[in-house]
């Protein structure tokens, strides 16, 4: 396919807001695309070069970018630069400057998507001494051989700011549409995309060997699982009542979550998000190596740092602070990390993501029997609400967040988020019983005091899993440091935007839309009703509009953005709603 169709379908992407109509193009591109070409299409929408997990990066900063463009066009680097200050979209910069090149174009041919894309990656695999000059020759190349549209897009691509606003469920729809017509096997490649992590994998495959080829995909090691999500209940008894009488009870660890792959001496370790963090944990690989003896194994846990001793847990955020501060050989040995290992996804060459979570747990509890590192999670079966109870208060008391159930007979439901898990954190008098996390959609500008700072407060949303939407519930003003407003101003200016983005659903008009990309936790004092904020939006008897919204919300945590979530990782707006009617129920007042 030529690279100059793909641009143009991205152009329309761009300026449509309907998801309908941006299914509908991504169609029929994807129907136009062949065999190792789809593939590269995925990625190139994904904004990405390869999955997560490959951990392929550009290296490309936006310095790098406007000397490419400077070497391309004739224009100097201050003068590129200038251009960038007025746009604030180095893609539209490109495409100006492009279009009034001082310089005669080199476009010898029309370039094809696999020369861009192939070209990038050289780009990304271009390291060491000389690599920056090695890089700038590459894209340069690429600029001068392009058309102004199509450079737009050649300086967003390795920047990560496609601006598209299209999400992997938007491209699971298309796919669906380009082999069956219809949204029919959008939940079978899903399930496909949930076991193997690559939605360019799940588009070769479909291509290749059609809904049949995709049915047989199976888990394997050294490709991450997309992690099995907990829903939240406020009791004992409705926690029980929801799995149908009798559940396992398990300590939940505020740590890090971590999916280990085993084959024979080699580890990989990935994170929630199915980032590679391998080298991050060399002490978990040396104990997976030692305490784990199975020749092919996938299972999961959380790190945090324990001492058995004296039984104290350190929360991991505190446990990475306090390792930059102090020093990591030191830190590693009073309060050395542990993984408290709680499900099992495959083992003996065989995918047990089916299996019951009683005989996945049992087996698990059988691989860790002798584990000093890796041990299983402390937990319970139990019937009874007060066992239930007295259970979560140790829990408290030890220093954990609270407990995890778990439905006995459950499968492990990769990459959703359903009640055969459900957990239950520990409560603050008078506020909602658990944060959330927000993505941040938008931002208002300082007043007062904040005006030094050209930021005021954020705008956050949470998204909707059956619109593929993001509906506005809060605007953030409190909680951030000073230092943290400054660093917020910098990177939400890079993803602003003047219109509203695709895929957002808002009714606040902000000073700066943001594509949505952030996340950040938020804790508020309770969910109201409001007329405001397009969460759960529903039309009342009288004729007017009503969604959900956070009363006094302020940020938490030091770090403002989760690194670990994406945008549709965020609390969802069946989960706000959820947890509207959990707090009447325990009797919070409604406003
Ligand atoms: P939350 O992030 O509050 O939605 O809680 C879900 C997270 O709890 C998971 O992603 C895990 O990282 C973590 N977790 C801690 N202990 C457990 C456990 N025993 N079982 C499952 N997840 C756990």
């Amino acid at each position: 396919m030529q690279f100059s169709k793909l641009v143009d379908s991205y152009e329309k992407l761009e300026a449509v807001s309907s998801r309908l109509k941006m299914i509908e193009i991504l169609t029929e591109v994807l129907k136009e695309s062949g065999k190792g070409e789809i593939s590269k299409i995925v990625y190139m929408t994904q904004g990405t070069l390869l999955p997560a997990f490959e951990g392929a990066e550009f290296g490309v900063a936006e310095k790098l970018v406007e000397e490419a463009i400077a070497v391309a066009t004739g224009f100097t680097k201050e003068q590129v630069d200038a251009d960038f200050k007025k746009t604030g979209d180095l893609g539209l910069t490109a495409q100006r400057m492009r279009e009034n090149s001082k310089l005669k174009s080199m476009r010898a041919r029309s370039n094809t998507v696999s020369d861009v894309y192939d070209t990038m990656r050289k780009v990304a695999a271009t390291s060491g001494q000389g690599s920056k000059e090695g890089k700038i020759t590459l894209l340069a190349n690429m600029f001068a051989s392009a058309t102004p549209a199509e450079a737009k897009y050649i300086a967003r691509y390795p920047l990560g700011q496609l601006r598209l606003g299209v999400g992997d469920a938007t491209i699971l729809e298309a796919l669906s549409a380009m082999s069956t017509g219809n949204r029919e096997s959008k939940s079978m490649l899903e399930e496909a995309y949930n076991i193997c992590s690559d939605l360019g994998e799940v588009a070769e495959t479909l291509l290749e060997g059609g809904v049949e080829a995709i049915k047989s995909m199976r888990v394997s090691v050294f490709k991450p699982i997309r992690p099995a999500l907990a829903e939240r209940l406020p009791t004992a008894e409705q926690i029980l009542e929801r799995m149908n009488g009798m559940a396992a009870v398990e300590h939940k660890y505020d740590g890090f979550r971590l999916q280990v792959h085993k084959s024979g001496k080699k580890v990989r370790l990935f994170s929630r998000r199915l980032e590679d963090v391998t080298d991050m944990f060399p002490d978990i690989i040396a104990a997976t190596l030692a305490e784990v003896k199975d020749e092919k194994i996938i299972f999961e846990g959380e790190a945090i740092a324990y001492n058995e001793a004296t039984k104290e847990f350190l929360p991991f955020q505190e446990t990475i602070q306090r390792k930059r501060k102090h020093g990591i050989a030191e830190k590693a040995e009073e309060l050395p990390l542990h993984l408290f290992a709680f499900d099992l996804m495959y083992l003996g060459n065989k995918d047990w993501l089916k299996e019951p979570y009683k005989k996945r747990r049992a087996e698990l509890e059988k691989i860790l029997s002798k584990g000093k590192r890796i041990i299983p999670t402390t937990k319970i079966i139990t019937k009874s609400p007060k066992e239930l109870e007295s259970f979560f208060e140790e829990a408290i008391e030890e220093g954990l967040e609270g407990i995890m159930t778990k439905d006995l007979e459950a499968p492990y439901i990769a990459g959703a988020r359903k009640f055969s898990w459900i957990k239950l954190k520990r409560s603050y008098k008078g506020e909602l019983s658990d944060t959330v996390d927000l993505v941040i959609i938008g931002y208002f500008l300082g007043k007062g005091s904040r005006a030094e700072f050209k930021f005021g407060g954020l705008l956050g949303a949470v998204y909707n899993e059956k619109r593929d939407m993001f509906e506005t519930v809060s605007r953030i003003g409190s909680g951030f440091t000073e230092v943290q407003m400054t660093e917020l101003e910098k990177l939400l200016g890079k993803t602003k935007t003047k219109t509203k983005p695709a895929r957002v659903d808002a009714v606040v008009e902000p000073d700066f839309w943001v594509y949505p990309k952030y996340v950040v936790t938020v804790m508020a004092d309770e969910i109201t009703k409001s007329p405001t904020h397009t969460c759960g939006r529903e039309k009342q008897k009288d004729g007017t509009e009503v969604g959900y919204a956070l009363r006094f919300p302020r940020l938490v945590g030091d770090t403002a953005i989760r690194q670990d979530k994406s945008p549709e990782e965020a609390t969802t707006t069946k989960e706000i709603i959820e947890m509207y009617g959990q707090q009447k129920k325990v009797g919070v007042k409604e406003s």
